[in-house]
């Protein structure tokens, strides 16, 4: 499906998407070719299961497999080798899928490690940019930069590397939408809503679910079992949106200890920020995709 509006530049396509009338908080199905990526199986039914019931074609791609190397970050459902978790994840993937009539076909995994996404930027930028290439959407809906979780900001930072990749190459530019997840804010990890920018802040699109998806989106998280415990804490009735502002991703999100820090994860967030200028400097001089 190739969607008949005029979508030539990312501000076009936002408009399109964010239109109160016949934009995802409209009456009819939108026409758009949209992208989810996400870092985990799972995100994208905590933040874009509106995307995926109001979009007319919607694929969905995991940046990660949602299993890290080190078993302590395992669900307790998890058993036998990391690959097993893996193998646990995509099928409750595949049943969350199902429940959004999106086939398996349109869910791909791009294979980056749960928590060490970051380190496989050399390998996931090039598949993420051949993968625009070939489905060439209007929109990818992604995590905004937010320092919640490393691999929600590889996402960000890869679908920002992509885009730019698409521009250079003279391909039709994409637009980058951000969806919520969760961040630090006053001490404490904020889910469903947006960490302030630097500067004016883009504008949102709050979108009501209605009571029939919220029930589907109930069931969809009760397709990730393995992730029950920490799936409570997300609201069901409403979603966000917004346009992707620039991100210098030299610089943290926002001053202070980022949540992954204060969870005391293996990467620190100056770490972080070294390998993705790195990925820049390289996307940058062309030597990637
Ligand atoms: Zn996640």
């Amino acid at each position: 499906m190739k969607s008949s509006a005029d979508l030539s530049s990312p501000r076009i396509a936002w408009d399109h998407f964010a239109d109160p009338e016949s934009g995802l908080a409209g009456k009819k199905k939108l026409q758009l070719r949209v992208l989810v990526f996400v870092a985990h199986p799972d995100d994208e039914t905590i933040g874009a299961s509106s995307v995926m019931s109001r979009v007319a074609d919607v694929s969905v791609i995991f940046l990660t497999d949602g299993a890290p190397h080190d078993p302590c970050f395992w669900s307790p459902d998890a058993k036998g080798t990391r690959e097993d978790y893996a193998n646990m994840r995509w099928n409750e993937a595949k049943a969350a899928m199902a429940l959004m009539n999106i086939s398996p076909e349109r869910i791909l995994c791009l294979g980056g490690v749960d928590q060490d996404a970051i380190h496989g930027l050399p390998v996931l930028v090039p598949r993420f940019v051949e993968l625009l290439r070939q489905q060439q959407p209007d929109i990818v809906v992604t995590h905004p930069y937010e320092g919640g979780h490393p691999d929600h900001d590889t996402a960000g930072l890869i679908a920002h590397l992509g885009a730019k990749s698409l521009v250079r190459g003279g391909h039709k530019p994409v637009a980058i939408v951000e969806m919520t997840s969760y961040h630090l804010r006053d001490s404490r990890c904020v889910t469903g809503e947006f960490l302030a920018t630097n500067g004016a802040s883009p504008p949102e699109l709050a979108v009501e679910l209605s009571l029939e998806e919220q029930e589907i989106k109930k069931k969809m998280i009760e397709c990730y079992r393995s992730q029950r415990l920490v799936l409570e804490a997300y609201p069901v009735k409403a979603e966000r949106f917004r346009l992707a502002p620039e991100y210098d991703f030299s610089y943290p999100p926002h001053p202070g200890k980022l949540w992954y820090e204060c969870l005391r994860w293996p990467i620190t967030g100056e770490r972080w920020r070294q390998l993705a200028v790195e990925a820049v400097t390289q996307c940058d001089e062309a030597a990637w995709a």
